[in-house]
């Protein structure tokens, strides 16, 4: 998504100055931006590989086809099962469906792709009965997004990779929505005290542009040899500029420093509103600036009056209005949205008609 906001100066340099060259060449060829990014990408991550992509799901299915190809290559086809969380949103093809498992994705698309068990968030006796033979690793959001800003607890995640390690199995990471500085750090397993082996990465690394990646440590990816997948445009030189530009800018200390900020004033002021419209808003969720409005009314109602106060937002699962502004929001425009908040509170509060007199959000 827009990370950096639209028409960013650093991006329209890099995809004008890539767009004066080549757009595309066969993958038989190395490509500069891509050795380039993929380096930028491991220095800062526990990656020692990066496959790119054109698209979250599809940096989610080269994860998936890893996780199962690993086990294959290291003596154990049987394990092709990943345990993956209720709540989750990986994609629209049709493994990603079925590892997301959510009937209203799923609904008429015929049968499951087999290959996914799933169990409640933060519920570890739960993944310790899922676990079988056929059980090839763990596949989690650390935060999920379209569930509606759901964490999985730093104590949960610690557990997760215990558990991966003691069995032998994979942790998959989805930062697909919660990666590339969505949480005031680049990606959101950093600050957790974990590392994983596999992790997709797409939406705010393109800045825009279509552009995925699957990030692994190299024992992880030691079944992806060449000729096992591929992808036409995945890596595509424009993409891959684009991609770069990205992760320059996102990766600063200062940058990331910024997001802190701004999401601390931004969760405080919402904080205040859901103090004082417990009527409208039961709660704030999430990290950095990935929050979530646990709404009391329906969470349609409140994303379209938002709408009308000139606020985009996205509803979400559980009943929860999703706030993803672009990552260079100013700590002013943030105060902005909590004043248009605040209004459509007090339009919708039972109690704002006996002249409540308004919170000051500072
Ligand atoms: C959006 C999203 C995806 C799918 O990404 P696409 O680029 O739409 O294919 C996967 N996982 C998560 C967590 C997402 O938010």
């Amino acid at each position: 998504m827009n990370a950096l906001g639209h028409a960013h100066p650093k991006l329209i340099e890099a995809l004008t100055e890539q767009a004066n060259k080549v757009w595309h060449v066969s993958n038989l060829y190395q490509v500069e931006g891509q050795t380039a990014l993929a380096e930028k990408l491991i220095n800062l991550t526990f990656a020692d590989t990066v496959f790119f992509a054109n698209s979250g799901a599809e940096a989610l299915e080269a994860s998936i086809k890893m996780a199962r190809k690993y086990h294959a290559v290291s003596g154990h086809p049987e394990r092709y099962e990943l345990i993956t969380f209720e709540g989750a949103f990986h994609g629209r093809t049709l493994a990603t469906i079925a590892a997301g498992g959510q009937e209203k994705y799923l609904e008429g698309f015929g049968p499951a792709t087999p290959g996914f068990v799933q169990v409640p968030l933060n519920d570890l006796a739960a993944v310790k009965a899922a676990i079988s033979e056929n059980t090839a690793g763990f596949l989690i959001e650390p935060i999920q997004g379209e569930g509606g800003i759901c964490e999985a607890t730093k104590d949960f995640m610690r557990q997760l990779r215990a558990l991966a390690d003691e069995h032998g199995l994979l942790l998959v990471l989805d930062e697909v929505q919660c990666g590339v500085g969505r949480t005031g750090h680049l990606y959101a397993y950093q600050d957790m005290g974990i590392e994983p082996d596999i992790m997709a990465s797409a939406k705010g690394i393109g800045g825009g542009f279509p552009l995925g990646a699957c990030l692994a440590t190299a024992e992880a990816a030691k079944g992806m040899t060449p000729g096992t997948h591929g992808s036409t445009y995945g890596g595509n030189p424009l993409a891959v500029a684009v991609g770069g530009a990205v992760i320059d800018e996102v990766s600063k200390p200062e940058f990331l420093e910024h997001v802190r900020r701004v999401s601390g004033r931004l969760s405080q002021g919402l904080s205040m509103l859901a103090d004082e419209y417990p009527d409208v808003i039961e709660a704030v969720r999430g990290r950095g600036l990935m929050l979530g409005l646990k709404c009391v009314k329906p969470n349609t109602e409140l994303q379209k009056a938002f709408m009308d106060k000139g606020l985009l937002t996205v509803a979400a699962g559980d009943n929860v209005v999703r706030l993803l502004p672009p990552l260079i929001i100013s700590e002013d425009e943030a105060m902005d949205a909590v004043a248009r908040i605040e209004a459509v509170c007090a339009e919708l509060s039972t109690k704002s008609t006996a002249g409540k007199e308004e919170v000051s959000a500072s």
